[in-house]
């Protein structure tokens, strides 16, 4: 991408009306814009990287046997009245009606919807486990819509819903999403700590939050350190495992972890001073399972191998990538701007002209952009008419983790700069050089 031909709409200033640094961030940078309270248009460079994180979503749900589809987000009261959720639900729901005056809703989740989708096909417990799931934009009216698209009211989730014949089976549902979420936070830098969290009426130990541990969180959470460094499940985790995935879990469980509605004082007060993490932390994710709670007012049985009707056993499993994005940004970042972890930044790296107009110059960059490209390495090319020094600003404002700075002078002995974004650190090397070292991932 040539930044000439871009819609990137930096901001000079600091937004006054931005209080965290990921808001602020995310405003300068051209990523967001605000349309009205909570409602937010997703710019060129913020729409990339969301699709990168929706991305690796994606792979880590179909990895763990999940399956995409796509439901609407504007759904009919009298679904929400068949499990009692419509009068129960309160402001935070956009209530619509259509021109024939029906009821409709704008979708704040979707239990109520694959709840009808699966008791309208599934009739056999030879179809389960099932897991479903869809990423589509939700809205809920909160009360205190801030901090950007961290608390907004309209903000995408990913949702997934599994349908097992017992609590068993449920259980390993629950597992195979509790491991794919280790591993998707993971791939995009962050260390999240699935916490305790309150079942409410079903009981139970089968909820738990994903926290990001960072000081703008707006809860308060209490851990144990040794889980930042636990290991991540590998790539060829076998999620048909059932005695495997659940050795995961309870290793990733057997540590305190908690936030501040299922705090447990004394337990937390156990353990050994240096390892008592009290802070606050972002919730970007969270696992839940509810058993009959829908499929009984709503019919959702299937046929069991004891030729009895079962109703089904279901878990609700939520990550917000768009709250995601100011998480990854409030942990990590610098004076100068954004620093994205490689695997979800919107370009892979920025190609600096230092002289654009001069010909060598001109003619090295274009050619190395190229080359990039047919590498597949995706580069924003900065070809624009200005001083180098608003390129450097604008590069580290928007992140990109590798910066190829060319100028006349270097380029003369057939010479570039090479800069990693996060590190700060600079390597002179042969402008022949630049791709080999590009595309040698590590
Ligand atoms: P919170 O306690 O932060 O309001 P929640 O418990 O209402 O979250 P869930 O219903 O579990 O959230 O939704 C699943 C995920 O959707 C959350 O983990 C979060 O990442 C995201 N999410 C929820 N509400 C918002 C919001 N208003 N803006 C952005 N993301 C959100
Ligand atoms: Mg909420």
């Amino acid at each position: 991408m040539r930044l000439s031909r871009y819609f990137l709409p930096i901001l000079r200033e600091t937004p006054k009306e931005a209080e965290i640094v990921s808001h602020r961030l995310m405003l300068r940078a051209g990523m967001i814009r605000q349309e009205a309270a909570g409602l937010y248009a997703w710019l060129p460079l913020g729409l990339r990287v969301l699709n990168k994180i929706n991305a690796i979503i994606r792979e880590e749900q179909n990895r763990s046997g999940a399956i995409e589809l796509l439901m609407p987000t504007i759904q009919s009261a009298d679904l929400w009245r068949e499990s009692g959720r419509y009068d129960a639900y309160g402001k935070e729901m956009l209530r619509i009606q259509d021109r024939h005056d029906r009821e409709m809703l704008f979708g704040p989740t979707n239990e109520e919807m694959i709840t009808e989708i699966f008791r309208g096909y599934v009739r056999s417990y030879k179809d389960l486990p099932l897991n479903l799931y869809h990423i589509q934009w939700k809205f809920r009216d909160e009360v205190r819509p801030r901090f950007g698209v961290m608390r907004s009211r309209e903000f995408l989730m990913k949702d997934a819903y599994s349908f097992d014949i017992d609590q068993a089976g449920a259980r390993h549902s629950y597992n195979k999403m509790f491991v794919a979420y280790l591993r998707t936070f993971a791939r995009m830098g962050l260390k999240a700590i699935p916490m305790k969290a309150d079942t409410g009426p079903i009981g139970g130990d089968l909820s738990h939050e994903f926290i990001i541990l960072a000081s703008t969180g707006e809860s308060e959470v209490f851990c144990h350190k040794d889980y930042l460094d636990f290991d991540i499940p590998a790539v060829n985790t076998d999620f048909d495992n059932i005695s495997a995935l659940q050795g995961i879990v309870d290793k990733w469980t057997s540590l305190y972890a908690a936030t501040s509605e299922m705090h447990d004082a004394s337990a937390f007060e156990g353990l050994p001073s240096e390892k008592k993490v009290s802070a606050r932390g972002i919730e970007v994710g969270h696992i839940f399972y509810f058993g009959t709670k829908y499929s009984k007012p709503m019919g959702a049985k299937v046929m069991g191998p004891d030729g009895q009707e079962h109703e089904v056993h279901m878990g609700s499993y939520g990550i917000g990538p768009s709250r995601l994005i100011a998480a990854i940004i409030e942990a990590s970042h610098d004076e100068n701007g954004i620093v994205w972890p490689d695997a979800i930044a919107p370009f892979d790296v920025a190609l600096l002209n230092l002289k654009a107009g001069d010909a060598a110059t001109d003619e090295a960059c274009e050619k190395l952009y190229r080359e990039l490209g047919a590498a597949g390495v995706d580069v924003f090319y900065d070809d624009r008419d200005e001083r180098p020094g608003a390129k450097f600003a604008t590069a580290d404002l928007i992140g990109i983790p590798w910066q190829v700075i060319i100028g006349p002078k270097s380029l003369a002995e057939g010479n570039v700069e090479l800069k990693r974004r996060a590190t700060g650190e600079k390597e002179v090397l042969p402008l022949a050089d630049v791709v080999a070292r590009l595309t040698r991932k590590a």
